[in-house]
């Protein structure tokens, strides 16, 4: 698709869907979704990003243009014969467990990402939950890139280890929820864990722990992140790419990587995420402006002062 002027500093590849999500607050049928949407418009508010997906030639136009309005590069968004992704999932009275109805893979199917050239010297790098092999081929695809961080799913840890294991390998970070790390690495407790991935090869580990916050992991220690406490969630689908968008959002507009610009891009990544699951898709973060995100981070970091 389409080029911009700016060069992209984050490439983010990553499932592009039609969601239809029931929660307790509504049930909604195609809703604009996926990892690769929610993480590059949550990143969009920091820095030029560039999406790599596939879409359907049932894509909406207005999915398109919504792409356009969070300022995301869609040079590397593929617009195909046949459907669109789907997935649907219900989420019970508490919102912390969901269940996958059915997900129908459709032009995701045959997916093979070839970059185009001007990303292909993207220093940030994002997977968004995708088949690893997928990630392993954007990966090959970038030159040298700074900053790897991947997120992965059960699915991915049942079907395909093998890919995923190389994947983990190459990355600095992975990201990866509570209930996933332990079933990765078969250890029960979560910091064993989170110090078993560190000896597969990344330099980080963010555990996610849904409405608990999160924990970051590194050879020099931990630390903890709780969620904001947001009022009225309406849709907790797609916080964790949130999270993730956020995070590498704010980490490619700091330029160095230092451990406190990875702690500042915890923070930044739990206020981005808890926006988005104040509506339903990329509504809310449709509405959202920086100022209000920077507004909230600074509340936020009031609220976790001791
Ligand atoms: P999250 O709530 O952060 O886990 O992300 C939810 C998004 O993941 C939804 O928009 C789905 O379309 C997408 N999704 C669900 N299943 C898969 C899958 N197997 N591969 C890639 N993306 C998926």
């Amino acid at each position: 698709m389409e080029e911009t002027k700016d060069a992209v500093s984050l490439v983010v590849v990553g499932s592009l869907a039609l969601d239809t999500i029931a929660t307790p607050a509504a049930t909604r049928e195609d809703v604009l979704g996926g990892s690769v949407s929610y993480a590059c418009a949550s990143a969009s508010f920091f820095t030029r990003t560039g999406m790599v997906g596939i879409a359907g030639a049932d894509f909406p136009d207005a999915g398109l243009e919504q792409f356009r309005k969070f300022g995301i590069d869609l040079q590397g968004l593929h617009q195909v014969p046949g459907k669109t992704f789907r997935w649907s999932g219900v989420y019970e009275q508490n919102m912390n467990n969901r269940r996958t109805l059915c997900t129908e893979l459709n032009v995701f199917a045959d997916f093979s990402p070839d970059l185009p050239e001007a990303y292909r010297r993207s220093p940030f790098l994002f997977l968004a939950n995708i088949a690893p092999a997928l990630q392993l081929r954007v990966l090959g695809q970038i030159h040298k890139p700074r900053f790897v961080a991947a997120d992965t799913m059960d699915l991915w840890i049942k079907t395909a280890r093998d890919s995923l294991m190389q994947l983990i390998a190459k990355v600095d970070l992975l990201l990866i929820n509570d209930a996933e790390a332990r079933h990765l690495t078969g250890k029960e407790h979560l910091v064993q864990a989170a110090r078993q991935v560190l000896e597969w090869g990344p330099r980080y580990v963010i555990v996610k722990k849904g409405e608990h916050g999160s924990m970051l992991f590194s050879k020099s220690g931990a630390i903890l992140v709780p969620a904001y406490p947001v009022e009225d969630v309406q849709d907790p689908t797609g916080a964790g790419d949130s999270f993730a968008g956020g995070f590498m959002g704010c980490l490619a507009n700091a330029g160095k990587i230092t451990e406190a610009a990875v702690r500042r891009a915890m923070a930044v990544g739990t206020v981005v995420a808890s926006f988005a699951v104040e509506a339903f898709g990329l509504d809310r973060l449709a509405t959202v402006t920086r100022a209000d995100i920077d507004a909230r981070d600074a509340e936020f970091l009031k609220m976790i002062r001791i």
